[in-house]
């Protein structure tokens, strides 16, 4: 059969009907698996046999909804894991040694950072950070102990793109690896391994599971690193539950159709902000003004769901707006269905120094808007008047 569309995947990608010929998938809530005899639990813990043992190393739910996200992704194997972070620590941890290097683009999700900063430098493992309009200066941040590029796009929260090619060429033409957290952009709206990427890595807590219910995490790339992070896991048990697995499958099940409408709304919200007159500054992908328009288009089936802008008036104004918001969240999630607005300045960069978040895009008055799927008429609504209040 030719290649499905990511709307049939998600749909129709499922693990073996039980004896009872279920339509929607069961959950699989056990811990363990039985043997038929001692031949049978030598042969599965010898690894001769492809079958679930334990639900620390797999278990009916997590494979479906990896199924989906590897071929979403365009991946060989995959792993899930118990949270977004879950994944990024167990990723990098199971691939790198003590004494090796990362170069990290400056704008991470915040937990990343804190990751390099407090969690890495026990193990002697230094990052250094490329700016996302300097990709031109990556190359000569490369050490002989370099093994992982990092990067995220669109970046969290100044919402700027950065050249998944051009990192996929630098990666390879060094012989690095390319790992790329694509949880803004989902595996609906931009493939990374089509543009050299090792490994891809999702928060599924985000747009995958879409309703702001369950935590959880994914991995997926190629099989001989998959099978690395796999190990890993194994041992130290970051898994994903059944139960979460079965949320996030049956949610990639409407991923597609929840997207076209985040970003139809996200796209109107941004055109709206962009008109206003206490509004310096909006950044979102598909709008004509941003930096890197043209090449947003080129990797990114339609702009995501997040829009960032700057109210006049520096981080006084910013907290103002915050606290005139009546319908929408003041939240610390993102791509749920609902509407969150948070204020990067004094909340999730606030332990920044004023230089280093404005190296990340982040000034005083920046405001992000994770677009969700209420009426356009009733956000910009609440948006206009915390705006003129
Ligand atoms: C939320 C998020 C994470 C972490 O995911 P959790 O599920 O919260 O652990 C990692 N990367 C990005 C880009 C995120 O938005």
């Amino acid at each position: 059969m030719a290649e499905q569309h990511p709307e049939t995947i998600a749909i129709r990608t499922q693990i073996e009907r039980s004896q009872f010929l279920e339509h929607s998938n069961p959950l699989y809530l056990t811990s363990s698996y039985v043997f038929e005899d001692a031949e049978d639990m030598r042969a599965s813990f010898a690894d001769e046999k492809d079958r679930n043992i334990y639900s620390r190393y797999s278990n009916p739910n997590s494979s479906e909804f990896v199924d989906k996200v590897c071929q979403m992704e365009g991946a060989e194997r995959g792993y899930s894991f118990a949270s977004g972070m879950s994944a990024v620590f167990s990723t990098l941890s199971a691939l790198l040694d003590a004494g090796d290097h990362i170069i990290s683009s400056q704008s991470v999700f915040g937990s990343t950072q804190s990751l390099y900063n407090n969690v890495f430098p026990k193990w002697n493992i230094d990052v250094s950070y490329f700016q996302v309009n300097e990709l031109d200066k990556m190359e000569s941040l490369i050490q002989p102990n370099t093994k992982i590029i990092f990067a995220e796009s669109p970046t969290n929260p100044a919402v700027d793109i950065l050249d998944l090619e051009l990192l996929g060429n630098i990666a390879k033409k060094h012989g690095i690896l390319l790992l790329i957290d694509n949880c803004f952009a989902t595996p609906y709206l931009q493939q990374p391994i089509k543009y050299g990427a090792d490994l891809v890595i999702h928060s599924a807590t985000k747009l995958m599971d879409g309703q702001g219910r369950v935590l959880g995490g994914v991995t997926v790339g190629r099989e001989d690193l998959i099978e690395k992070i796999y190990r890993f896991s194994r041992i130290t048990g970051p898994a994903l539950s059944p139960f979460n697995a079965w949320v996030l499958s049956k949610s990639l099940e409407t991923l597609p159709v929840r997207v076209d409408r985040h970003c139809e709304n996200a796209l109107k919200i941004a055109q709206f902000l962009e008109s206003h007159e206490k509004v310096n500054l909006v950044k979102y992908p598909f709008l004509k003004s941003h930096p890197q328009y043209k090449l947003a288009k080129k990797q990114m089936k339609l702009g995501g769901s997040i829009v960032a802008f700057e109210v006049k008036g520096g981080i006084k104004a910013g907290r103002k707006f915050l606290n005139s918001i009546q319908l929408l969240s003041l939240s610390a999630n993102l791509g749920d269905t609902r509407t969150i607005v948070t204020h990067p300045a004094s909340t999730t960069h606030a332990k920044l120094t004023e230089e280093d978040r404005l190296l990340t895009g982040i000034t005083g008055g920046l405001v992000r808007v994770s677009v969700g799927l209420e009426h356009t008429d009733d956000i910009i609504k609440d948006l206009k008047q915390a705006l003129e209040s």
